[in-house]
């Protein structure tokens, strides 16, 4: 699990995932749909955190 997979899942079926660095699930993903859609997710128990820029909308439901 990385965090492209971790995207497709929360993009697919609003899951969160894990985190790939210690394994967590508490994440912490925040959304900004102005403009270009971007998401971030960011871990709270050991900080690792991966931003995405830019999503095709395609998969929202
Ligand atoms: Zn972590």
């Amino acid at each position: 699990m990385n965090w492209t997979n971790i995207l497709t899942k929360f993009l697919h079926n609003g899951e969160k995932g894990k985190c790939p660095q210690c394994g967590s699930s508490e994440l912490t993903v925040e959304t900004m749909s102005f403009g270009r859609r971007s998401i971030t997710f960011h871990c709270n128990k050991c900080g690792a955190s991966r931003h995405f820029d830019g999503i095709a909308p395609a998969n929202e439901k």
